[in-house]
């Protein structure tokens, strides 16, 4: 399908930041967006670059309702040559009609999808920031805008991509996170919508995330929803915990997102001559293994963060450290691996980088 550039004029580009170190995350957005429409009886049409700018919606779009929505999220990074690279971004075309089949919207050919990020990460490439850490995340998302009161599928669906620079999440080093196991609320349930990245997971996760804060912590780690008892994932990252060298994470069941980062660490740590294990985790042998120092390390993997170090532990009123609290030697290098393959300092064996 072909993509329609509409033109820009230069009064209507903004004003580009200046100090790469002050860029924060998700505050900015680049001048403009992908926008393609999906119609009953049509398909997708009118695909287009175009200025970055509201919508107008009908008050009654039964997104705004019912939260018939899903949206992806990854990064295009500058190297220091020059290049600008995206990491694995079919991966994500896949979660995203995965997603879009459990909301019953319309699938987009992944042609379309990694393609329409290609060519307006390229109509934008003055926005992809060079300095250390610092990259371009992009969000891909659908929304339902058939204005009707009533729950059914939309017949008319907006699929747009926007652009954010962001920041070094490390600008200072890596500061390992606090997390609270939380035992009351839960993410996800068999059956429910806990792999598809769909907006209603996050709005029932904020009360949970807030309540953690005011205790002074960092985010929650969920247990599966039946048994309460099984570590799921963080908010926006999936859980990894380090046996001396084997790296254990929670299997995917239906309940957890299928993170782009945890398939990546799974796949490095193969070829780093690790052991892995994709099992479930009951929170009590964790906290035992915890104390009696059989599991070493623990980090988050996502595309935010990329690997996020995780300093204490807290379930029901019990907090541990783990290990010494600070940054885990395997956590470590597999930051530093994952990280060096996108910004080009270490050679991508695997086939992830998309120029
Ligand atoms: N779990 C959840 C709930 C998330 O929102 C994310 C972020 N997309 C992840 C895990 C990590 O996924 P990824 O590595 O693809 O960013």
């Amino acid at each position: 399908m072909e993509i329609r550039i509409v033109p820009l004029s230069e009064g209507e580009k903004k004003a580009k930041f200046k100090d790469e170190s002050q860029l924060g995350f998700g505050k900015i957005f680049t001048d403009r967006m992908l926008l393609i429409e999906w119609k009953v009886g049509q398909g997708w049409v009118d695909a287009r670059i175009k200025k970055y700018e509201p919508f107008q919606l009908d008050p009654a779009a039964l997104v705004l309702h019912y939260a018939q929505e899903i949206f992806e999220g990854l990064k295009a990074y500058r190297w220091k040559d020059g290049t600008i690279a995206l990491f694995r971004p079919e991966m994500n075309a896949r979660r995203f009609n995965h997603s879009a089949d459990r909301l019953c919207m319309p699938e987009i050919p992944e042609e379309l999808f990694v393609s329409g990020i290609e060519q307006l990460v390229a109509a934008e490439r003055e926005w992809v920031p060079g300095a250390e850490g610092t990259s371009l995340y992009i969000r891909p998302a659908m929304i339902a805008v058939e204005p009707h009161v009533g729950i059914k599928p939309s017949d008319h669906y907006y699929f747009y991509v926007i652009l954010s620079p962001v920041g070094a999440y490390y600008a200072n080093g890596f500061n390992p996170v606090k997390i609270m196991v939380e035992d009351h609320y839960v993410r996800a349930t068999p059956g429910g919508t806990g792999e598809a990245k769909t907006g209603g997971n996050y709005a029932s996760s904020l009360k949970a995330g807030l309540e953690a804060k005011k205790k002074g912590f960092d985010q929650v780690l969920w247990l599966d929803g039946v048994h309460k008892r099984y570590i799921e994932e963080v908010g926006s990252m999936n859980m990894f915990f380090a046996y001396g060298d084997t790296i254990v994470t929670a299997p995917l069941e239906g309940s957890i997102l299928n993170g782009i980062t945890r398939d990546s660490v799974l796949t490095l740590a193969k070829s780093l001559n690790l052991k892995v294990e994709e099992r479930r985790i009951d929170v009590n042998d964790l906290m035992a293994d915890l104390k009696s120092g059989k599991i070493t390390e623990a980090f988050g993997s996502g595309t935010a963060a990329v690997v996020t170090p995780v300093g204490t532990l807290s379930y029901a009123g019990d907090t541990v450290q783990v290990g010494n609290g600070g940054v885990g030697k395997y956590t470590q290098v597999l930051y530093d691996t994952l990280t060096g393959i996108q910004t080009g300092k270490i050679e991508d064996r695997f086939g992830w980088i998309r120029k």
